[in-house]
């Protein structure tokens, strides 16, 4: 939840782009994979970016969007290119009262035919978050960072448990970042309906959630940034975790007492150790 004097357009334009750019640097998003979403319900006024204007159906009904503003990736795009022309790599949705239909608005120099194929994850996210806690204010990034994915095909880190208790080990930092740990869903075939609706449960109960054999996905209600660090958290933990394998498992990790310590100063709860 955000409070006043709220992000303008531009501000949001360069955020997303600024977040697209962290993302690729840290090796999250080859070629075109990833997106991007931020929802907004503050009045935006697109059309001096975005004068473009089509009516469109949305993926599903979200009556609790009616009003909101959506940036969201064109299919196909570059998080990384975003940042040098945000209006060519991005569109703006407004949500009509409803929830049924909204208005696209694109520039002329938009470089996509639809918007990201992964849009129905990230407004059925939007959509449930702002139900449960009403935030004005809520991002949502889709990344496929490396060392996450690889640990994801390895059977044994398929275990929510498993996952959490070894990677949330390496750094004081990574419990106070990520206190309900990662949540973990089974591969199931992008876009589809069976992954929104298991992404959207995971979500409720985690700030980040791995997409077993394929990536994450991350949300905040504070800032665009604040989701990338997340995605970068997660990252970082299974880096130390892929070096610890290929380093013959010599690392101790913080014992289950370390971390007990840690949260009791820094006032943290969390259920894994
Ligand atoms: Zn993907």
């Amino acid at each position: 939840m955000l409070d006043a004097p709220f992000p303008e357009l531009d501000d949001l334009l360069r955020s997303i782009g600024e977040a697209g750019r962290h993302v690729a640097a840290i090796e999250a998003s080859e070629g075109a994979a990833g997106n991007i979403s931020v929802c907004v319900r503050w009045p935006i006024e697109p059309r001096t970016r975005f004068p473009v204007v089509e009516a469109i159906d949305l993926p599903q009904v979200v009556p609790e969007l009616a009003g909101a503003c959506l940036l969201v990736t064109g299919s196909g795009r570059r998080l990384r290119e975003i940042i040098a022309e945000p209006t060519a790599n991005l569109a703006c949705i407004l949500v009509e009262e409803g929830g049924r239909t909204g208005r696209l608005h694109t520039s002329h120099h938009r470089r996509f035919e639809r918007v990201t194929s992964e849009f129905n994850s990230h407004l059925a996210v939007h959509q449930d978050q702002i139900r449960i806690t009403g935030t004005n204010f809520h991002a949502v990034i889709h990344a496929q960072p490396i060392h996450l994915t690889y640990l994801s095909h390895v059977p044994r880190y398929q275990d929510a448990t498993y996952l959490n208790t070894h990677l949330l080990r390496w750094q004081p930092e990574t419990i106070v970042n990520l206190p309900e740990g990662l949540g973990f869903v089974p591969f199931i075939v992008p876009g589809s309906s069976n992954l929104m609706a298991a992404n959207i449960e995971s979500l409720r109960r985690h700030r980040i959630v791995v997409w077993a054999k394929h990536g994450v996905m991350a949300r905040s209600d504070v800032s665009i940034k604040r989701a990338a660090d997340r995605v970068e958290y997660a990252e970082t933990a299974a880096k130390y975790e892929y070096l610890d394998l290929a380093a013959g498992g010599g690392g101790e990790g913080l014992s289950g007492d370390e971390i007990r310590a840690i949260c009791r100063t820094f006032d943290v709860q969390q259920s894994f150790f």
